[in-house]
């Protein structure tokens, strides 16, 4: 079954009772059994849910992988894997990383004895000096939020394959349409289905999906122990999002190329950060694991003015200033002053999160329109 067939059908098939074409919302927390012990495969929402299930299954069949977990948040998906690790067990994090993300690790399982190395992975020569005998896991995330750096998932799993570690990649900004970690070597992805999957910004939710049964068990386990579960109902409208996520993609690309394309050009902008731009530092990388380069598009000013940030940011019509991303309606963001505050100051300006910049994400309307609405709201500029 090839991609955009999958989006539609894997892990679904019409309600054998009823014929329903679409998989029903199971809105129950129980299921019956014929004698203690004996049931048809659920028994308790929190362990199963026929809805989750089937998102789970379409998700793992997105991403060429066999098992696949839905949690109640991205975050909470993220919270599972490191929950894999003990005390006294490090990690390999990339530096420019979604805010949350850096915030879990930092302010919550530091507390718990799990030490956290952030560097930045474009150039991986570097690596190996923070490799040690209590090294475990290298977390990636690529591209990266909000620089759009470029990370090589495969060159990345040789390293970790020859120190026995656990690669995790959060696909969320590439979506499987775009990128599939688990074939260039990774061994889970991790999405925000908040974003691309469910498309449509209305629903908050996370998955995780990997090929080795073990992990696949420890992760059920903790799935089941921590509770941290998706309702059915936002199961449904994630599964319901899914099946346009091929269409929708292409149609993030392509308004992606030309927002870049814009903006690189406007004598206002300073840097233009998109990886499908000849002249991103790793375009070449994006090219040869990528297929396509997303609907993501940072920039920065000229005079890098905080206040003329702000003023570009509250003038657009169309790209709404929110947080998320990954919706069919463009966004815009501040990264400093929003996704990345909880990121200090000098930490956030190393990996270029300077005060004028500016994150879009680029919607699935029509071109000309977010084009003149960027235009007019940067001809405000002095
Ligand atoms: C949003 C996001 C998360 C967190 O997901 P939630 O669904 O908001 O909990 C993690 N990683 C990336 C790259 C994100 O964009």
């Amino acid at each position: 079954m090839k991609f955009g067939t999958k989006t539609i059908h894997a892990g679904q098939k019409p309600d054998p009772t009823t014929g329903a074409i679409m998989t029903p919302v199971y809105q129950t927390s129980t299921y019956i059994q014929s004698s203690p012990g004996q049931h048809s495969g659920f028994e308790y929402s929190r362990t199963g849910n026929p809805t989750r299930k089937v998102l789970e299954d379409n998700i793992a069949a997105l991403e060429n992988g066999k098992y696949g977990l839905c949690f109640g948040s991205g975050l909470a998906a993220i919270d599972a894997v490191i929950k894999l690790l003990k005390p006294g067990d490090e990690v390999i994090s990339t530096n420019d990383l979604y805010g949350g993300t850096y915030r879990l690790f930092t302010k919550i399982f530091e507390n718990y004895g799990i030490k956290f190395h952030f560097i930045g992975m474009e150039n991986l020569s570097n690596i190996d000096n923070y490799i040690n005998k209590n090294t475990k896991l290298i977390w990636a995330e690529t591209p990266t939020n909000p620089m759009l750096n470029i990370i090589d998932i495969e060159m990345l799993a040789t390293i970790s394959k020859k120190h026995n570690l656990t690669l995790v990649v959060d696909n969320t900004f590439a979506t499987p349409y775009i990128q599939k970690p688990l074939e260039l070597g990774a061994d889970i992805v991790m999405h925000s289905l908040t974003k691309y999957m469910g498309g449509h910004s209305d629903v908050v939710m996370g998955a995780l999906i990997c090929n080795s049964e073990e992990i696949a068990e420890k992760l059920f386990f903790i799935q089941n122990s921590c509770g941290a579960v998706p309702g059915p109902m936002d199961s449904f409208l994630v599964l319901r999002g899914i099946k346009t996520l091929h269409i929708r993609m292409e149609r993030h690309c392509q308004n992606g190329e030309k927002i870049a394309g814009f903006l690189i050009n406007h004598p206002k902008v300073e840097g233009v950060y998109w990886p499908g731009l000849k002249s991103h530092k790793n375009h070449n990388v994006a090219k040869k694991q990528m297929h396509g380069f997303g609907g993501m598009v940072s920039f920065d000013l000229k005079g890098n003015n905080l206040e003329d940030a702000k003023k570009v940011v509250e003038n657009t019509k169309y790209f709404t200033l929110a947080e998320s991303l990954g919706g069919v309606e463009s966004l815009c963001g501040h990264p400093a002053s929003m996704t990345h505050a909880a990121i200090p100051k000098n930490e956030r300006e190393k990996t270029g999160v300077v005060d004028s910049l500016i994150r879009l994400s680029v919607g699935i309307e029509d071109i000309e329109d977010l084009i003149e609405d960027l235009d007019s709201s940067l001809s405000l500029l002095v």
